[in-house]
């Protein structure tokens, strides 16, 4: 069982540890107090080899000395992680990178990055009895939760703002989920859900005050660092919204790092959006997070109240990284030139991490000599209003030969 890898749980403003148990957050510093789950890495380095990896099935669960869930348990059947990387090279040129990877992470189970967490929320629900598991989210993490709870067959309960994209309410309808539209924003959505998880006792999913859930985020950055193995770029650049995607990421990498398994860390590129950006404003005034009413396309990252921000921040200063804002236009340009360029469909929120790097790059940021990779977090078909805005549209003609030779014409195809 791999939840007897795990040594503590450390808060991460006071530093106090606490037995891994079900709490949430520091009994000192109370929901600031975020913790992040500790291993016992000489115990973990003992059978998570090259060689054991070699032989374990491609999915997240391969590095189940790492991930806080009790495998004596039923799992999910779902293909979870091991998404691919490709070398993306016109893309490349595009954002004038020496090299530009691409790990798709849209490919999950419910085609976003959340399922990584998703799949850890129902077995810590399964482990603790929960008869119900909730969520509040922007939409892909709630999508995802729907996904998996159908998986495991358990009831869930999703509270959403009320402008998610419609595809995203649709996904969560079509798994069975009873759906909770929140007037406003997601704030309100997920105070909401912190109430009725306290009230009814469900299991909560969001992110942000369980310790457990980033562990699952964190297999992308596990992956990245087997994937790569020693060709690890020198920036890896992730969206950021809440903050806990790219701490996640951060993790796994310099735990892979620890355990021998890369000789190098790559520097944290973090993307927000210029409309909502306050984990880049507090992290360029080293002062506390002001929370702000985030505007912006890429929905996924629209988080004005980010809670997860202190982790984010430690990734950007651990890795020496940095994390910039780029506007809606550069998104929307990032996701087509995405799709055209390297053939990933990522929705706007998966594509900032690319306008990022073209942003980072012309600044000076990331020099043009550096290898670098983007996690496109979510497919493209999450947003199809946004991918139709940028894409163009069709050409409508009468059933004739003729007429099409003009049109094509007309537009130099032929
Ligand atoms: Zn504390």
């Amino acid at each position: 069982m791999a939840i007897q890898h795990i040594s503590s749980l450390r808060c991460v403003v006071c530093g106090e540890t606490y037995p891994p148990d079900n709490r949430t957050t520091c009994t000192k510093c109370g929901v600031e107090g975020i913790l992040d789950v500790e291993y016992d890495y000489d115990k973990v380095a003992k059978t998570l080899t090259p060689l054991q990896l070699a032989q374990r099935p491609h999915w997240h669960w391969r590095y189940e000395e790492l991930i806080p869930v009790d495998f004596s348990l039923h799992l999910p059947p779902l293909q979870i992680g091991y998404t691919p990387i490709y070398n993306a090279d016109r893309l490349a040129e595009w954002a004038g990178a020496h090299e530009l990877y691409i790990k798709d992470d849209g490919r999950n189970p419910s085609a976003s990055f959340k399922d990584r967490a998703s799949s850890v929320g129902v077995m810590k629900a399964i482990e603790y009895h929960a008869k119900t598991i909730a969520c509040a989210s922007t939409g892909n993490a709630a999508s995802s939760l729907a996904c998996f709870a159908a998986a495991v067959g358990l009831p869930s309960v999703i509270f959403v703002p009320e402008k998610a994209p419609e595809p995203k309410i649709a996904q969560l309808l079509v798994f069975g989920a009873t759906v909770i539209k929140v007037k406003g924003n997601y704030d309100g959505a997920y105070d909401l859900c912190m109430d009725a998880c306290e009230k009814y006792g469900w299991y909560n999913r969001n992110c942000a005050i369980n310790p457990y859930l980033v562990e699952g985020k964190k297999t992308c950055g596990l992956e990245l660092a087997e994937q790569f193995t020693d060709m690890m770029p020198d920036w890896v650049s992730v969206s950021v919204g809440d903050g806990c995607t790219i701490a996640g990421v951060w993790k796994g990498i310099r735990e892979m790092f620890h355990l021998g398994f890369v000789k190098k860390l790559p520097r944290m590129l973090g993307v927000q959006a210029e409309g909502c950006k306050p984990i880049a404003d507090a992290f360029h005034s080293g002062q506390e997070l002001v929370p702000v009413d985030g505007v912006t396309r890429a929905d996924s990252i629209n988080c004005g109240t980010p809670r997860n921000w202190r982790k984010a921040i430690n990734a950007f200063r651990e890795s020496k990284g940095e994390v910039i804002a780029v506007s809606d236009a550069e998104i929307m340009e990032a996701m087509n030139k995405t799709a055209r360029l390297s053939a990933v469909f990522g929705e706007p929120s998966g594509a900032a991490s690319v306008a990022g790097i073209k942003r980072a790059i012309a600044t000076g940021l990331i020099k043009k000599t550096e290898t670098v990779c983007a996690v496109i977090t979510g497919n493209g078909l999450k947003d199809v209003k946004a991918a139709i805005e940028t894409a163009g549209t069709p050409i409508t003609i009468e059933a004739d030969l003729r007429a099409l030779d003009g049109e094509l014409k007309k537009r130099g195809v032929v």
